[in-house]
């Protein structure tokens, strides 16, 4: 049998997810191929097609990227708990003649988030505290990862009320996650105190390769580690002048193989082996 899979978005031209998930059909010995449909916003009709090729088996499963981790998730039958609680589905699947949605974001980013402080730092005393930096979908996936492991949360973003909306809605309100304004005064305040900064926002992302979501006239916090979820490039603004400020730091090119992986392994059971993906999306 063919597995046909593929990735619902808009736009999709710079997408990994066919280099790493064909080399996760081959390293599983399966056969099949992995499509770009890119679909726009208001392109209802064209995104209720794609489904009901889920639904009847013609395609096996989806991804779901920009702009329709939200829209897509009143055209499915059930959410998994994962992603009921982020709000986001990024996996479609037919599960028991029902079509489900999924969220591997959050474990993605949480299992290269594992890898990244194994290989390349250590949590500083063990302290729990982490800046995330945007407050839009994929911040979600990182707040939720980070508070099931017990985190204190700041979340800034450039918009106030952004960020005081996403702790207001976040599903399991919680004294943990807070809101701080996105500037440098405000941010100075807590720089003793973290360990973690994530980015989730666009800064930095090519072509704005020069952009930086850290502000010029703050230094970082002495004893945190950066990571970027940005991956391209391979070393954004961000990652390099933290690494120069002598800083643990990753872009987030393991969380985007991390969350294909365990989608894939959704879709067709096997659990692909890392390495091969690393390697596919690096030649
Ligand atoms: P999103 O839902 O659009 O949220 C982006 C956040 O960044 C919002 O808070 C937005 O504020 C803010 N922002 C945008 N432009 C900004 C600017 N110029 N200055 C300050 N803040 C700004 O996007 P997302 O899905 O969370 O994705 C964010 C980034 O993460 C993207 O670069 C995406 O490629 C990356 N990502 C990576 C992975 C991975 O696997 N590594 C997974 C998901 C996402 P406004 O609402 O005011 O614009």
């Amino acid at each position: 049998m063919s597995l046909q899979l593929g990735l619902i978005g808009h736009p999709l031209e710079h997408s990994l997810s066919p280099k790493i998930h064909k080399a996760a059909l081959s390293s599983c010995g399966l056969e099949g191929d992995y499509s770009l449909f890119p679909i726009c916003l208001d392109d209802q009709r064209g995104l209720k097609d794609l489904l009901t090729r889920v639904r009847s088996g013609e395609i096996t499963g989806l991804n779901v990227t920009i702009p329709h981790k939200q829209n897509v998730i009143s055209l499915l039958d059930e959410l998994t708990p994962t992603a009921q609680a982020i709000g986001a589905v990024n996996t479609v699947s037919m599960r028991g003649g029902k079509l489900i949605g999924d969220n591997t974001d959050a474990p993605g980013f949480w299992a290269d988030l594992q890898r990244f402080f194994t290989t390349e730092t250590r949590r500083h005393g063990g302290i729990k505290s982490v800046l995330v930096l945007g407050a839009g979908g994929s911040a979600r996936a990182v707040v939720y990862a980070l508070v099931n492991d017990g985190w204190d949360v700041t979340v800034t973003a450039r918009r106030s009320e952004q960020a005081q909306a996403f702790i207001a809605q976040f599903p399991t309100p919680n004294p943990r996650i807070t809101s701080i304004e996105y500037c440098s005064t405000a941010l100075y305040s807590l720089l003793s105190t973290l360990s973690l900064i994530v980015n989730a926002t666009p800064l930095g992302m090519s072509p704005n390769v020069d952009a930086s979501p850290w502000p010029t006239d703050l230094n970082f916090p002495p004893n945190a580690a950066v990571y970027d979820l940005v991956y391209n490039p391979r070393e954004t603004r961000l990652v390099r002048d933290a690494r120069a400020a002598g800083l643990p730091a990753t872009t987030g090119l393991g969380m985007l193989i991390e969350q294909a992986a365990l989608a894939f392994e959704i879709w067709t059971g096997c659990a692909p082996p890392r390495d091969i993906l690393w390697n596919a999306v690096e030649n």
